[in-house]
This record gives C-alpha cells, sequence and structure tokens, in this order.
C-alpha cells in the first residue's frame, strides 16, 4: 500500500513472473475496478473511485472524524448527507474520501445555489477543508476554514 500510495518501487501478480511497476500495477487494479481502494485503519475500503456512487457508512464515519459534522455549519453528523465535490454525473467524480464532504442540506443548497467552491487539502481524516467565496461575495475570494479546522487558533 505504501509503495501504490508513493508511486515507486514494483507490484507483483499472482501467476506473472516478472514484477511491474506501480503505475502499471495501479492501471490494471483501475481497470478492473478493485482501485482506488484505499484502506483504512479497520481494512474498510475509503476510496471506491467509480465503482460506487454512493459513500458507504465507513467512509461516512471518516468524514465525521475529518469534518465533525456539516463542514460549512457544524450541524451534526446525524444530519448531513456526503456530497461529491466533482459531481458524480457532471465531472464522473469518484466516491472517494478526499471527493467528499459532509453538509446538511441548507449548506448543500448554499454551496450550490451561491457559487461556493471547496478545496481539501491533504488527505485523509487530517485534510483540511477550504470554502472558496464566490467573487459576488468576496471579490478576493478568500478561502474560509471549513470542518473541524473552523475551531483551529490562529496566531
Ligand atoms: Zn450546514
Amino acid at each position: 500500500l505504501e509503495d501504490l500510495q508513493a508511486g515507486t518501487g514494483s507490484a507483483t501478480i499472482d501467476g506473472v513472473p516478472a514484477p511491474v511497476s506501480i503505475p502499471t500495477a495501479r492501471w490494471m487494479a483501475a481497470d478492473a475496478q478493485i482501485i482506488p481502494c484505499v484502506l483504512g485503519g479497520n481494512s474498510d475500503i475509503l476510496d471506491w473511485g467509480r465503482a460506487k456512487r454512493l459513500f458507504t457508512p465507513a467512509q461516512k464515519l471518516a468524514l465525521t472524524e475529518r469534518d465533525g459534522g456539516c463542514a460549512n455549519g457544524g450541524a451534526p453528523p446525524g444530519m448531513t448527507v456526503v456530497h461529491h465535490l466533482r459531481w458524480w454525473h457532471r465531472d464522473t467524480g469518484p466516491t472517494d474520501l478526499n471527493n467528499g464532504i459532509l453538509l446538511c442540506t441548507t449548506c448543500h443548497h448554499r454551496i450550490h445555489d451561491d457559487g461556493w467552491d471547496i478545496h481539501i487539502d491533504g488527505t485523509g481524516t487530517n485534510a483540511t477543508v477550504w470554502f472558496i467565496p464566490p467573487p459576488w461575495l468576496d471579490p478576493t475570494q478568500t478561502p474560509r476554514p471549513g470542518g473541524r479546522h473552523r475551531f483551529d487558533l490562529t496566531a
């Protein structure tokens, strides 16, 4: 998994005597819809790529760890749904942890209707969520922290 994530090293395939490069292994596995399947601590698959449309309970738990609830307004996790940052149909977005965000219905509509953008810095449960306001609301489009990082102290 480390080699796969780093993109270095080599992989072996049952029945094939020579090792293959990590990019080749990734391509073959993705083609077979085996990955992107990055495994979480309990071996739950957290990145489903295009193999599943709906986020799984394991993914929602991981996102709850990262976002704490609605990443924008702070509503409790039970009141949220997982939103694809790159949309499933429009953008052929994957059902991956880094393409998901917990939003309550109100914030979900507000983000879509008002033209907000969302960026995720980093990966996994320690990633930072940023909300980019639309130009009509903030001409400088200064990113605003979302998720648990809303509560971080700044110097
Ligand atoms: Zn909300």
